[in-house]
């Protein structure tokens, strides 16, 4: 059961995480792509904060309809809409349930759809599908969503910027996996 206080514990996490991190996060997208996605990420969850701040959510559905509103109209690029659907989608999930499974699952199938990416093609994705069912199943650990992170170096990616060098993606970590990995630890932290 996610709550308000544990939904906005979480995204307060997952933006410290984004600060302290947004360097690494821009030089992980530099071989592989246009070397701003911890900048674009460090700026939408800034604007996420401020929306909290301005005004503060009484309900599950509203903390996700304002994070998503924030990082789709300040993330830009690819991740940008991605995350922001995800919450989206989380937000009109709320509207009926605060399991947490159930929510996340609503945000993968938004991020799916969204970018039609599946398994295996080098994206977020390959953080948020083997994630789900160890949160499902209360076992998840920061340990298992490095290795899920790690996993994607050897991958050659099928979507977005990284596809445009085929198979010269390889060795190199999934710059929306990782912020995607502090997502997922972030609220391992909060749930905890
Ligand atoms: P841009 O590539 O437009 O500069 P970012 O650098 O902010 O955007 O985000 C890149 C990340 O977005 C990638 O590392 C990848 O994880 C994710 N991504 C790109 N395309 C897709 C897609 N179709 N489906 C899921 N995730 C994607
Ligand atoms: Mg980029
Ligand atoms: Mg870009």
């Amino acid at each position: 059961e996610l709550t308000v206080e544990k939904a906005i514990t979480w995204l307060t996490l997952f933006h410290d995480k984004i600060q302290a991190n947004k360097a690494y996060l821009s030089e992980l997208d530099t071989p592989i792509g246009d070397g701003d996605h911890g900048n674009n990420m460090a700026r939408g969850m800034t604007a996420v904060m401020a929306s909290l701040a301005d005004k503060t959510p009484d309900t599950l559905q509203d903390v996700f309809k304002q994070t998503a509103m924030a990082l789709i109209s300040k993330v830009g690029g690819a991740s940008g809409p991605l995350y922001g659907t995800a919450f989206l989608e989380m937000a009109k999930s709320a509207a009926t349930t605060s399991d947490l499974s159930v929510l996340l699952a609503s945000g993968l199938a938004g991020i799916e759809k969204r970018g039609g990416a599946v398994l295996g093609d080098k994206t977020m994705l390959d953080v948020w599908v083997p994630v789900l069912p160890e949160i499902a199943a209360g076992s998840l650990t920061a340990i298992e969503i490095d290795e899920f992170v790690m996993a994607t170096a050897p991958l050659v990616a099928k979507k977005g910027r990284a596809s445009y060098l085929g198979e010269r993606s390889k060795d190199h970590i999934d710059p929306g996996s990782q912020s995607s990995g502090y997502l997922f630890e972030s609220l391992l932290e909060a749930i905890a």
